[in-house]
């Protein structure tokens, strides 16, 4: 990059100027990945200090069978496929009473686009769960899925989120964003909830109180710039809702290996390359200087590997998800050998060991409880470090 626009790039985000669509295109051309570590940083640490959000949560899946067939997609499950299957209600409240120690503060649960299933069984599941689990936060369902609900019940999506939140939702989840372009949506998403109906959806949660997070799927066929314009379209509802709590890059993956039944439903990956652990630390950076008014920027470590995860600290990055038991959507694709379980304790080390201090939040980023600061580094240096994988 040229050393003038490089400078102007700098003092832009020294003043805390807002950056452009170009500014942008301009930060994911440069190959400087230590400056652009440097200025995220500054970001991160003007807004978050030291500190390393997470939270305790799972992760339930209550049905895989899903209409839809989107190109990157290795969870989905035609009806009568052998791996198919969907929870009964009493099903998935066992399934998350098995979760209940360790002090669970959250469930994340997104589900397939089911062809059959009647839309009540969508609250029913909340308040059985709400019952059995009063004191966790039930952070569900993509915008994706909340059009289909209204696809299957006639209802529109303010009916719909009413008596969601009547049944105990905390949040939507902040999936089924993808990349909003159309020119690449097109070509990876195989449902109709588009840039239009996610924002819409999304717009009206926050009207009515919620605050979600918000996603991008990157690193599959699309270009940095349809990166940026993602974040920019995420910037613009913010400014106008102010309801997102975090912004969540999440890594597409190949699907290394064959499922169960041996069909490997990913379409794109002959197309593509994943995203280099350098790209997915560019991405986090850029996104963190782009998004001037969210407050998180989130590493789902699941899709990044724990040494990524660790150095995405300093790219930009103040929350790491999550303590989480099952994971399937990706882990269906993964063969990294990253593991699927964390635990507390686990997490405040790893946190701990990058050098920042962990603060356990709850769905809302509220705070639940800090935790003591790192040892300075020359205390460090007496005692063997932990190697992550
Ligand atoms: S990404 Fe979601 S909507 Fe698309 S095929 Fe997979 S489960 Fe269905």
């Amino acid at each position: 990059m040229d050393a003038g626009l490089k400078r102007e790039l700098e003092e832009k985000v020294y003043v805390g100027e807002r950056l452009t669509r170009a500014d942008g295109e301009a930060l994911y051309a440069s190959d400087d990945l230590a400056w652009l570590g440097r200025l995220a940083h500054h970001r991160r640490t003007e807004k978050n200090g030291d500190r390393v959000m997470f939270n305790v949560n799972r992760h339930l899946n209550l049905t895989n069978v899903c209409t839809a067939s989107c190109a990157y997609c290795s969870f989905q499950r035609k009806p009568g496929e052998k791996a198919a299957y969907t929870m009964r209600v009493k099903q998935a409240v066992e399934k998350a009473l098995e979760m209940k120690d360790e002090q669970l503060t959250e469930l994340h649960i997104v589900n397939g686009l089911h062809p059959t299933l009647p839309w009540k069984y969508y609250p029913r599941v909340l308040r059985a769960l709400k019952e059995a689990l009063p004191d966790v936060s039930l952070k569900c369902f993509t915008a994706t899925e909340v059009q289909w609900f209204e696809k299957i019940s006639g209802l529109p999506a303010d009916e719909i989120l009413d008596e969601l939140i009547d049944a105990g939702l905390a949040s939507l989840t902040g999936g089924g964003a993808e990349i909003f372009d159309w020119e690449i949506r097109q070509q990876i998403v195989d449902h109709d909830c588009h840039w239009e109906d996610w924002s819409r959806i999304h717009r009206l949660a926050h009207e009515k109180g919620l605050r979600t997070p918000a996603t991008m799927l990157y690193g599959h066929i699309e270009e940095p710039r349809h990166r940026v314009d993602h974040v920019m379209r995420l910037r613009e509802l913010q400014d106008e809702t102010g309801g997102f709590v975090v912004f969540i890059p999440l890594r597409y993956q190949h699907d290394f290996h064959d499922s169960a039944d041996g069909i490997v439903r990913n379409r794109i990956q002959a197309k593509t390359t994943m995203a280099s652990p350098a790209e997915s630390l560019k991405t986090f950076a850029v996104s963190r200087l782009m998004l001037d008014n969210f407050d998180h920027v989130k590493c789902f470590w699941v899709m990044h590997g724990l040494s990524v995860a660790q150095l995405s600290l300093n790219f930009g990055v103040d929350d790491l998800d999550g303590s989480v038991v099952e994971y399937k959507i990706t882990h269906d694709a993964d063969s990294y050998g990253t593991p699927d379980t964390m635990h507390r304790e686990d997490l405040l080390t790893l946190i701990q060991d990058a050098g920042f201090r962990p603060v356990e939040r709850n769905t809302r980023y509220e705070v639940v409880r800090e935790f003591d600061a790192p040892m300075s580094l020359a205390d460090r240096r007496r005692e063997p470090q932990q190697v992550w994988a």
